[in-house]
């Protein structure tokens, strides 16, 4: 009597298909177990799940397709590991076979079990008839090895500040909000509060989470010079996109086996199997990198709570300029995180002086004003660096005709084509559709059409100009650099910029937020915004705390060594070139003062009903007209009354409106947002609303929807 085996698939998007297939099996295979399964024509991985409290009958007759093949060799996934699957699913309205498999390493998705076992064996075994590619992912594998571990380095002391936290993180239960100025040694106290769970169990796990790729290879040189003397080669391992993917294979195995006890990663490492886990860290748990913005819609750090309860592991999610919600949360009123304060820089290093420069008393026109020129000039003179801040990259944003008007708009995207002088292109930032740049306007026939705004290409170029005759202590001229998206395509090239400013070859460094989070640079003692003001007319409501995060995050990569600055006998600056100096923002920025530009905010949010005082979502349509895909969503409103369906009236659906970027690639959007003052109705009636939006979906009316999606607790709307 053949056994039925549940299974988590990844079903293809558009289809409705439920939450689990079934299969026949001759064994019993244990929930979590890695199997391969026949659908319709292909063979995909997946997950043996619990049985459904109600399983679907079989009808008579229905013969049951057998299960393909068994990953043997991997031990079944964890309960917990699946419960946190489920969860993720369930919140963020996927299907479990969705998350379940995008949480596993891609390699995983096309191994047949002969291929894995020969992964798993021991590599001496497997040395005869090896292909020249698996030859050369060996290749690469040995080599990331076979660099030696780094010297142990002798532990620091903490600073009063720093050994207060630690001991409050070793008393309580958290979870944790660690609001740390920049520089203050928040990675120190992460440091040692892993040390601190390794060495209470022999088997214990840390699950370390950063924002950005670009920004683990700096904390994965500390966690490896603290760590893999200790624990060996394998106990420090990474998780991000930008491995390769034998790469990825083998950190998996590592953490689900256990010999890795520290997984490093960004978002996607939140799905983890990590049995032993004992503690997860969220590093700059404000960055809008934690939430997924493409397929299953999930936010690391959100996840990274429930995870730590579910698991009962400690978390702590820091920053300098967290969240509205956790800073909410953690408000000792409400109670739900303890809130932990380091205000301190390390050392005696103090934040920069922020300097707001009103620029409507500056020349007209001027992209940077004269005291600003004549303080980065100072700076280049002293062998100081400054960093520029512009978050437009390209030359300009768009290209004009004064004559006819003509503006270098993408014949596919509701925007402009920005402007690229290096290589004379004009390229649509949305679709990335390319073309050379016209010689005359293509309207009028004008010769002269002319770049409106600024981007970093012109910044940079604006700076070479201006300091052309400024020479550094050596003698050599100022040298101006630029480090954005565009300039960092290729692989490696921006650890290797970045590399050139450590060395001291950059006097001033362009850049997008890129190079404003994170870095430890040792030698800035000045930044500069030069036209943030852009953010304070954004319609999103959370642009203002992403302006205010992004500054004090800018603000933060100054006059971080405080023995430099002595012996430069330098001030570290920070400088806003705004129209509005009298702006809530900069006078709180001016101060350093987050906690009362959050109280603002927080009471703005409460007054108007928003998060986090409310929950939202967003369900948004893309279609082949802007009509059809608002007619999708008015119809899904419908659907829902006429279902009558739970919670409804406990939550608000606010009309369909387009996006305020309404074309892409020829693809028309529009969104409806969703607002209810308790989460779990919101999360009810989404559940319960999903089965008929696919079904509607489905209905030859809706043939010109292209896709629809939800997006639960949407970080911009
Ligand atoms: P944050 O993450 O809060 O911005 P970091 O952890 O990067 O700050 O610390 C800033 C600098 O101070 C780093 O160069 C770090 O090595 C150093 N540092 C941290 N803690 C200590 C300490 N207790 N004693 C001396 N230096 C420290
Ligand atoms: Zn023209
Ligand atoms: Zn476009």
């Amino acid at each position: 009597m053949p056994h039925i085996v549940h299974v988590a698939v990844q079903t293809p998007a558009h289809s409705a298909v439920g939450e689990l297939l079934s299969y026949s099996c001759d064994e019993a295979l244990p929930p979590g177990t890695l199997v391969r399964v026949p659908l319709g024509k292909r063979e995909l991985l997946g997950v043996v799940w619990e049985a459904p409290a109600t399983p679907d009958a079989i009808p008579d007759g229905v013969e049951l397709r057998g299960i393909a093949a068994v990953l043997r060799g991997i031990e079944p996934l964890s309960l917990g590991w699946r419960r946190l699957v489920s969860f993720a699913a369930h919140y963020y309205q996927r299907s479990l076979g969705e998350i379940a498999v995008t949480a596993l390493p891609p390699q995983l998705r096309d191994m047949t079990p002969e291929q894995l076992a020969r992964r798993l064996a021991p590599p001496k075994a497997a040395k005869s008839g090896k292909s020249r590619k698996a030859k050369t992912e060996e290749g690469i594998e040995k080599a990331a090895i076979d660099t030696p571990p780094p010297p142990d380095t002798p532990l620091l002391a903490l600073s009063a500040e720093q050994a207060a936290v630690f001991t409050q993180i070793e008393q309580n239960p958290g979870p944790f909000l660690l609001y740390g100025s920049t520089g203050s040694g928040k990675t120190e106290v992460y440091l040692r509060a892993v040390q601190a769970v390794l060495d209470a169990n022999p088997e214990a796990q840390a699950l370390v989470m950063v924002p950005e790729i670009n920004l683990t290879p700096q904390l994965e040189q500390r966690f490896i010079a603290r760590f893999v003397p200790q624990y060996g080669q394998d106990a420090v391992v990474s998780m991000h996109s930008g491995m390769t993917h034998p790469q990825r294979l083998k950190s998996w195995l590592a953490a689900h086996t256990g010999r890795a006890r520290i997984v490093l990663g960004t978002r996607m490492a939140i799905f983890a199997s990590l049995q032993q886990l004992a503690l997860i860290v969220v590093d700059e748990e404000h960055d809008a990198s934690y939430k997924q913005q493409e397929g299953a819609r999930y936010s690391a750090r959100d996840l990274a709570i429930w995870r730590a309860r579910d698991s009962g592991s400690k978390v702590i999610l820091g920053s300098a300029t967290p969240s509205l919600e956790s800073w909410h949360a953690s408000d000792p009123e409400v109670g739900r995180y303890l809130r932990l304060a380091m205000p301190s820089r390390i050392g005696s290093a103090s934040l920069p002086r922020v300097r707001l420069v009103d620029m409507s008393q500056q020349p007209r026109r001027a992209v940077f004003s004269p005291p600003l020129i004549e303080a980065i000039t100072e700076r280049v003179r002293r062998g100081e660096q400054s960093l520029i801040l512009l978050n437009r990259r390209g030359f300009a944003p768009v290209l004009f005709c004064a004559d006819c008007n003509w503006k270098s708009d993408c014949p596919h995207c509701s925007a402009h084509q920005v402007f690229h002088k290096g290589d004379r292109t004009l390229r649509c930032h949305h679709c990335g559709f390319t073309q050379r740049v016209p010689f005359v306007c293509p309207g009028c026939g004008n010769p002269d059409i002319l770049p409106l705004g600024k981007g970093t290409e012109q910044l940079q170029e604006e700076l070479e100009r201006l300091l052309r005759n400024v020479q550094r202590p050596d003698g050599d001229p100022a040298r101006v650099a630029r480090i954005d998206a565009d300039t960092t395509k290729a692989k490696g090239s921006l650890a290797e910029q970045l590399a050139q400013v450590h060395a001291g070859d950059v006097d001033v460094l362009v850049g997008t937020q890129m190079v404003a989070k994170g870095h430890d640079f040792r030698r800035i003692t000045l930044v500069a915004a030069v036209q943030p003001d852009s953010a304070l007319y954004s319609s999103d409501y959370r642009a203002p705390e992403r302006l205010f995060c992004l500054l004090m995050q800018a603000a933060g990569r100054a006059g971080r060594d405080a023995q430099y600055v002595q012996a430069q006998g330098s001030h570290p600056e920070m400088w806003i070139q705004t129209h509005e100096p009298q702006n809530a923002v900069y006078t709180a920025l001016r101060k350093h003062d987050y906690p009362a530009f959050a109280r603002r905010q927080l009471q703005e949010r409460l007054d108007a009903g928003m998060p986090p005082y409310a929950f939202q979502a967003i369900v948004r349509a893309d279609a082949r007209s802007q009509e059809a895909a608002q007619g999708f969503l008015a119809a899904a409103t419908q659907v829902a009354r006429d279902a009558g369906l739970p919670y409804l009236d406990e939550v608000f659906i606010y009309p369909p409106i387009p996006m305020a970027v309404q074309r892409v690639a020829n693809v028309e959007r529009a969104q409806m947002l969703l607002e209810a003052g308790n989460r779990s109705a919101l999360l009810r009636f989404l559940n319960a609303w999903q089965q008929y939006l696919h079904w509607l979906r489905a209905r030859p009316e809706h043939k010109a929807l292209v896709r629809w999606l939800v997006d639960v607790d949407p970080l911009s709307i």
